[in-house]
């Protein structure tokens, strides 16, 4: 059956994989819409950082999850009326993103709001933690992007500077979290096509996915 998660392109893996680029340009690329679900998660933080919340209140958390008033788009992260683009980037935002996102009742609010966005634009291109594992397990195409723990620690001082063994060790905490907390862990599905991009470019990356996607489609494979 032809469904919205027919034209859905998965894309999940731990910090400094790449994601983000590598799904950007693909989206590009095949003319599709973009979300970065981290982002979405990132925002919730930041509002509840603003607010001053408690972040172990579970409920009031989610509840913020379920009225805010959010806009994920490809240049600017709009929550409840402000611009949090930049804020959201910050380390402040990054030490908490993961805790806020091991809230059942946030994931659940965020996976409905994906879900309905794939819907509004007929697929696109999706990156996150969970995404081939729980919110579309029937996408076309599910990647998991690895890296050497080196390089993906290297690729983020070169975006936001900053102290390698430092970065290094941030991006092994969380990622441990977001791979053992019990809400949709971050972990790779049985059928996801794995990707190292250690040693690839953007560019090679982004030819494989787009064969890979463009054969699938003309093959009706859903
Ligand atoms: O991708 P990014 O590093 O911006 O994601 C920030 C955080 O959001 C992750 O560390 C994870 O805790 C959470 N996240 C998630 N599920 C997703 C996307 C992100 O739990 N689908």
């Amino acid at each position: 059956m032809i469904g919205p998660q027919h034209r859905v392109i998965a894309i999940d893996g731990p910090a400094g994989a790449g994601k983000s680029t590598i799904a950007k340009a693909l989206s590009v690329r095949l003319g599709m819409k973009y979300l970065d679900t981290g982002a979405m998660y990132r925002a919730v933080t930041y509002e509840a950082m603003l607010r001053d919340l408690n972040l172990d209140d579970l409920e009031n958390i989610a509840q913020l999850a379920v009225d805010c008033d959010l806009h994920v788009g490809l240049d600017r992260v709009i929550i409840n009326g402000h611009d949090a683009t930049d804020a959201i980037r910050q380390a402040d935002v990054t030490a908490n993103v993961s805790k806020v996102a091991s809230n059942s009742g946030v994931r659940k609010e965020m996976r409905i709001r994906q879900q309905e966005w794939a819907t509004m634009h007929g697929g696109g291109v999706i990156e996150g933690r969970d995404i081939s594992t729980v919110v579309f397990p029937e996408a076309i195409l599910k990647v998991f992007l690895t890296a050497s723990p080196q390089i993906r620690a290297q690729r983020r001082v070169e975006q936001q500077g900053g102290n390698v063994n430092e970065i290094a060790a941030a991006i092994e905490q969380r990622d441990l979290f977001d791979s053992t907390r019990s809400d949709s862990p971050l972990a790779e599905s049985n059928d996801s096509i794995v990707v190292d991009t250690s040693d690839r470019t953007i560019e090679e990356v982004v030819n494989e996915l787009e064969t890979l996607f463009l054969s699938r489609l003309s093959h009706g494979n859903s």
